[in-house]
């Protein structure tokens, strides 16, 4: 290793990397030296002992010191590319092992007899014993490895890849494994250079490791053990990170100020009389929670967590209808134009035609100018729309309250736009909403910034949706009685995954499902719905639904959030097989949103994923929290809660899911940060909140 290299050296700084493999490596987000030592194993392979060729079992992962007896090559052909093959023998003092590698020209000059080396990998059986006799098998070898990992033995004897705990790397096209493991062998030394940033009174808390050992260790451990006390304090460290950025943002968030909207009895004894039913007790106290935050010029950061149908629309047309009427403006996200719309038209309803205005990039661009004047003028204004109005500046005027419905459909950026929108010295109030669950962990980690109001009720009167599985055998009876329940009034949706047909995917699309119901009820008013028609299209097909002059509607995954037809009861779902469990869960929220029992008729493509375990979760539960734990098991929070972007979708060797750690490192951080607001004390831990530049979920 050259003297001259730092932590901050370039990888170009490296022998035996040039312009090509740096570019390969910063695929894997490896532009400094810094970045090898900060590169964790994906997984290891325990090399860790040695076995006598005479012990060897088949199957077993193993070790084995030996010489070099004999080699053999051989010219062949796999298809149409020329194979190199290798036959070596190797003997230690108890046997022999057959060894074969392929393709590997270099190899050979090598592999001369006598040498010294290890090779580790899956013991097989010799199976070219079976076509020799009994007397010629017998003095064959027992066991064979193929293509296993090699490394000769060499004076100071310091194994890299073999006979240890061998970390696996993530890999990527050009760079492999055995290539960062060899660069960050020769990098170790350079580990001293890490300045330790962990408090000493932390580490001694909770017994971690210091930050050499640590990152020593998780690269080349030198035992079970000792990887996992490194891991431990590496996983502190990634959680304990988060939290300090996440506790910074919040603090900086609410040092900002938001306008204040108070609440009087008249205008809420108004707005109740204008419901047409009562309101739950959990709507209630989610109204009180968020009157109560807005009455204040802390900004309210506040997410709204309410299983599918369990009425949030009126708790966020609440605080809406309070911002308005303090003379304030209202933004409402929402994930689709269809909800925008539908959205849109019920808060007509209730603040009436000159308090909303809807904007989505179908409006024309006059019926927009109208809105900004609309804007311009101090007339308060409720404005619904998608992530087209994010790229509109219609946002600053005198916005008060900001409401983002669906949030984990939204993407980091697109959040924090929202965020920060300001009017004057002023941000905007935010009110979050979403169907999916959060788990007790995601809570203290990527929500650890919010408060939460939980609609943990259903309006009364509410059945259990009936789900099913049908196989593709038993179809018939499922339509004879979607056809009853359209006879006798009620509304249907089917559900398909695709738009158009596919030649690779066998499932079916929704034109195809259109053309199947119309042709099986021909004398049902039958719908298609999907994201690729024309705005206006989409609306009249809508309202068409809602008005009952369309009685099953066939659609894509657009309908997937909040839509809202209560006489609709039945909900049947094509290729049921490809969606995820809280996102069926959402398709099944369609239906039993009035006072008629509903049903969920679940249709996989084949017999085969009729039998799927992960379906069956669906008739067992009605219950949003249960699946959404099941969902996480089975996907991981990221896809879930939309955390790719985000630095929850980073995390190396921690887990979002590690509650213990979590629960330590938020503690720490917030003790950290009460005894020294602005780590002035911790320089490099500073640095590292703000260069990590973490992205937290609801910043
Ligand atoms: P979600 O939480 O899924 O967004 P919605 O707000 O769309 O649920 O409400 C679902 C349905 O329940 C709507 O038709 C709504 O009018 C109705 N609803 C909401 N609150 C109540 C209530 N307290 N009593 C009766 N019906 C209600
Ligand atoms: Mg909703």
């Amino acid at each position: 290793m050259s003297p001259q290299l730092r932590l901050s050296s370039p990888v170009t700084d490296l022998s035996g990397i040039g312009p090509a493999k740096a570019q390969a490596l910063a695929k894997l987000h490896i532009t400094h030296v810094r970045d090898f030592l900060y590169t964790f194993p994906r997984r290891y392979d325990d090399f860790s002992t040695i076995t006598p060729i005479d012990q060897l079992k088949p199957g077993q992962t193993s070790t084995i010191r030996g010489r070099v007896k004999s080699v053999k090559t051989s010219w062949g052909w796999r298809g149409r590319q020329r194979l190199l093959r290798i036959f070596v023998d190797i003997e230690d003092d108890t046997g022999i092992l057959a060894v074969t590698w392929f393709n590997l020209r270099f190899l050979p000059k090598q592999l001369w007899q006598g040498r010294e080396l290890f090779v580790a990998g899956k013991i097989e059986a010799n199976e070219f014993q079976r076509k020799l006799s009994a007397a010629a098998a017998a003095k064959l070898p027992k066991f064979r490895l193929r293509s296993p990992v090699i490394e000769f033995i060499t004076a100071n004897l310091d194994q890299t890849h073999t006979g240890r705990i061998t970390p696996v790397y993530p890999e990527t096209y050009g760079v492999s494994s055995r290539f960062i493991r060899y660069q960050t062998k020769n990098l170790l030394p350079l580990i001293q250079a890490i300045p330790e940033y962990l408090p000493a009174p932390i580490r001694s808390r909770h017994k971690l490791l210091g930050i050499h050992q640590a990152v020593y260790e998780a690269h080349f451990p030198s035992s079970t053990e000792q990887l996992s006390v490194a891991q431990a304090r590496l996983r502190f460290d990634e959680l304990f990170f988060l939290q300090l950025a996440a506790l910074v943002r919040r603090r900086d968030r609410r040092q900002k100020k938001a306008f204040k909207i108070p609440a009087n009895k008249t205008t809420d004894n108004h707005f109740f009389s204008l419901l047409p039913f009562q309101l739950t007790g959990a709507q209630t106290e989610a109204i009180r929670e968020i009157a109560g935050d807005l009455n204040r010029t802390i900004p309210m950061n506040r997410l709204l967590q309410g299983d599918v149908g369990s009425g949030k629309s009126v708790v966020a047309l609440y605080a809406a209808y309070l911002a308005l009427s303090a003379g304030y403006s209202v933004l409402y996200l929402a994930p689709t134009e269809v909800l925008a719309r539908q959205q849109a038209n019920s808060f007509t309803k209730f603040l009436g035609a000159d308090k909303v205005a809807l904007l989505i990039s179908a409006i024309k661009t006059k019926a927009k100018k109208e809105i900004k004047h609309r804007l311009a003028s101090p007339q308060s204004l409720c404005i619904v729309g998608t992530h087209a109005l994010l790229q509109e500046d219609v946002l600053a005027s005198r916005c008060a309250l900001a409401i983002i419905d669906e949030q984990h459909r939204f993407g980091v950026a697109q959040r924090r736009t929202l965020q920060n929108i300001n009017s004057g010295e002023k941000i905007p109030h935010l009110l979050s909403m979403t169907a999916t669950p959060i788990p007790r962990t995601l809570n203290l980690t990527v929500y650890g910034d919010l408060d939460v109001s939980v609609l943990n009720e259903l309006p009364p009167g509410r059945r259990l949706i009936k789900t099913n599985i049908v196989s593709p055998s038993e179809r018939d009876d499922a339509i004879i009685h979607i056809l009853q329940e359209l006879h006798s009034g009620r509304q249907a949706y089917v559900v398909a995954p695709l738009v158009e047909e596919s030649d690779k995917l066998q499932v079916k699309s929704a034109k195809q499902t259109y053309r199947e119901m119309q042709h099986l009820f021909p004398d049902v008013a039958v719908g298609l719905l999907h994201g690729q028609m024309p705005s206006d299209e989409k609306e009249s097909v809508l309202n068409n639904f809602n008005a009952g002059a369309i009685q099953l509607l066939v659609a894509t995954a657009v309908i997937e959030v909040g839509i809202d037809v209560p006489n609709a009861t039945i909900m049947i779902i094509e290729g049921a097989e490809r969606f995820g469990l809280a996102q069926l869960h959402q398709f099944r929220g369609r239906v039993g949103r009035g006072v008629y029992q509903s049903y969920c008729y679940l249709f996989p493509t084949t017999e085969e994923t009729t039998s799927s375990k992960r379906l069956q979760v669906l008739t067992e539960t009605n219950d949003g929290f249960i699946i959404a734990e099941e969902d996480l098991k089975l996907r991981g929070p990221g896809e879930i809660y939309g955390l790719a972007q985000s630095g929850f979708g980073n995390l190396q060797v921690a887990s979002l899911l590690d509650y213990a750690t979590i629960k330590k490192a938020r503690a720490e951080a917030t003790t950290l940060l009460e005894e020294d607001p602005n780590l002035k004390n911790y320089p490099i831990l500073r640095k590292k909140v703000e260069q990590k530049n973490l992205v937290t979920h609801f910043e």
